[in-house]
């Protein structure tokens, strides 16, 4: 731990220097980081102060594996100290890129099989909406530009992926997106059909939704909403692609979000948990058709690529954590300590007057925060930030979504919680709610 006066002197040059991302900025001025964190051991995060919290996030819902894993660092190092870089333009590779791209077909929805490796889930977006754009104009179709995505959608903060996402708040930061993005409603998959004819289908290249919304405050979807959703693409020639940023790599109890729906995408994007965090790596997965017909009708250089694409460190680092997924049974893990998770969740809501609904897949779950649970009326000032930060002070880190119509508490601790660690989540919020309401 560090002394009181270098603790002052990291929030003061924080403050001064640090554009936090996603972050209030006049708060941020005036208060300061609330935590300065220093380590982490499992489901645990400790501070400057020696303050220990539970990571109910994962972090930003990536950190699966836990925090503090020896052997990723040790990975990491061995790779660094050999390559530590090489670039994979043209005609040079790498073996962690090759391996991982062949160990990402295996696992995979469908027949993707292929991978273009990014350095995190926007570019990972962008990547798959013009690759989409790309395979129009090979295919004769370069009227085919626009993409689809969802109400309550979030797909990242590049100039595309924040034009995708459905979260208008996100988009009216920067009143300068591309053209050609347009929002189908979350649950409808008959808003897609309707949205697609009215546009004419020779327009749309690709549809894109999250397996289950994270962000926009833990959505699940319809039962056979995506198999709607995968006939309509069919029928009107649309890309389907999902954006399984958070749900991919054990999160929702299965290996990928879509593994729960039984359908096949044309284009998976990926990021966040394939390292766990502990190198930044995203990418977009095609299926072999794609992939295949990609290759015969592509005439030149495929014109979009990251310094990063492949990057030896971070691949290694991915493949040593699909490891430990997959040893420590972590994605079984998930789906018993989701159904555990979502015990505790309604245990609170018979407790407390100000829980509506419980929600989740896996280990990611939400509540509704409601003044009146018959009505379902929400509070005039949302109750969820208060409850988020009273839950901080008491040893337990959870997030906070509103939104026009929406007060809610989310939650996705690692793969690796046990039962004593959900109880103890448990309390710590029910106690917090308690303080609050
Ligand atoms: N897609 C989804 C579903 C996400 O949740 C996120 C990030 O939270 C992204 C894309 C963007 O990923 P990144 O922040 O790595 O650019």
């Amino acid at each position: 731990t560090h002394t009181e006066n270098s603790i002052q002197e990291l929030r003061e040059l924080d403050k001064k220097h640090f554009i936090h991302p996603t972050s209030p900025v006049k708060q941020q001025q005036e208060q300061g980081p609330a935590f300065i964190f220093t380590e982490g051991k499992g489901v645990y995060l400790q501070d400057a102060t020696g303050k220990k919290v539970i990571d109910g996030m994962s972090s930003l819902w990536n950190v699966n594996v836990g925090h503090g894993r020896v052997e990723l660092g040790k990975t990491a190092m061995e790779q660094m100290s050999k390559l530590g870089f090489s670039s994979c333009f043209a005609t040079y590779s790498n073996e962690p890129a090759i391996r991982l791209a062949a160990k990402l077909a295996q696992i995979a929805p469908g027949d993707l099989s292929a991978t273009f490796f990014t350095s995190g889930g926007s570019e990972a977006n962008d990547t798959a909406y013009k690759l989409a754009r790309h395979y129009w104009i090979l295919k004769g179709q370069p009227g085919r530009k626009k993409i689809i995505s969802r109400t309550k959608s979030y797909h990242g903060v590049s100039m595309g992926a924040t034009s995708a996402t459905g979260l208008k708040a996100f988009r009216d930061f920067t009143n300068s997106l591309a053209p050609d993005f347009l929002y189908a409603d979350n649950f409808s998959s008959q808003s897609l059909r309707e949205l697609i004819a009215a546009e004419g289908p020779e327009t749309i290249a690709a549809f894109i939704a999250e397996p289950v919304q994270g962000a926009g405050g833990i959505h699940v979807a319809p039962e056979n909403y995506f198999k709607e959703v995968r006939e309509i693409c069919d029928e009107y020639g649309v890309l389907f692609i999902t954006d399984e940023v958070i749900t991919g790599f054990g999160r929702t109890g299965t290996y990928f979000g879509m593994d729960h729906y039984g359908v096949a995408p044309d284009m998976m994007c990926f990021a966040k948990g394939v390292t766990s965090g502990y190198a930044q790596l995203g990418g977009v997965m095609i299926s072999e058709k794609i992939h295949q017909e990609l290759t015969e009708l592509s005439t030149g250089t495929l014109l979009h690529g990251y310094t990063y694409s492949g990057h030896p460190m971070a691949c290694a680092v991915a493949l040593k954590n699909l490891e430990i997924i997959e040893q420590e049974h972590l994605i079984e893990n998930a789906e018993a300590m989701g159904q555990e998770l979502l015990n505790g969740l309604y245990r609170i809501k018979q407790e407390r007057k100000i829980v509506g609904k419980v929600k989740g897949l896996g280990l990611m779950a939400g509540i509704e925060i409601v003044k009146d649970l018959n009505t379902k009326e929400r509070f005039a000032a949302p109750m969820s930030p208060a409850i988020v930060l009273e839950a901080a002070k008491q040893g337990l880190i959870c997030r906070s979504v509103v939104l026009d119509d929406q007060d809610i508490v989310v939650f996705a601790p690692p793969l690796t919680i046990n039962k004593d660690e959900i109880k103890k989540m448990i309390e710590i919020l029910n106690h917090s709610i308690s303080v609050i309401e």
